[in-house]
């Protein structure tokens, strides 16, 4: 394996310190990373502006490579922004098998003045309805299924 296959499996097993099922790769967050000079230079892109998880990822994804044995240094990609467009596929079925509604996509200004329809995790039923505009982190609403009586956070979309 080269050196920068290593440097990107150390840094993409690093899990989301707010919903630890899913890795900063299966997020997008991870864009790139790459050797340069021998350092493990890591592109790693802020999700919602001012998520304090931020810091915490940088740190996590600079433990990792360096447990890896690499210098290591953080690039932050502001542009183009995150939008939970770049969640995987396989991270949007880690989080619904973790009881968390993966955002209604695709993203845009739409989704800032209509509620989207959320299918509940747990029964898959649409009869859903937000509960709070904020649910257990800042990025996240709590809603409650009608099907179910299941309540469950949505993965707000940006
Ligand atoms: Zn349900």
């Amino acid at each position: 394996m080269s050196a920068a296959a290593r440097a990107w499996a150390a840094a993409a097993a690093v899990p989301d310190p707010e919903v630890p099922c899913v890795t900063v790769a299966d997020l997008g967050i991870l864009r790139e990373v790459r050797i340069e000079d021998g350092v493990a230079v890591a592109c790693v892109s802020p999700t919602y502006s001012g998520c304090p998880a931020t810091a915490m990822i940088e740190m996590g994804i600079e433990t990792a490579l360096r447990g890896a044995g690499f210098e290591v240094r953080i690039e932050r990609v502001l542009s183009p922004a995150w939008t939970t467009d770049w969640i995987t596929a396989e991270g949007r079925e880690k989080l619904r098998a973790y009881g968390i509604a993966p955002p209604e996509g695709p993203a845009g200004k739409r989704a800032l003045f209509a509620d989207p329809v959320v299918a509940c995790p747990r029964c898959g039923a649409t009869a859903t309805r937000k509960i709070s505009e904020f649910g257990s982190t800042a990025c996240k609403a709590q809603y409650a299924c009608t099907a179910c009586g299941e309540p469950f956070d949505y993965f707000k979309c940006i």
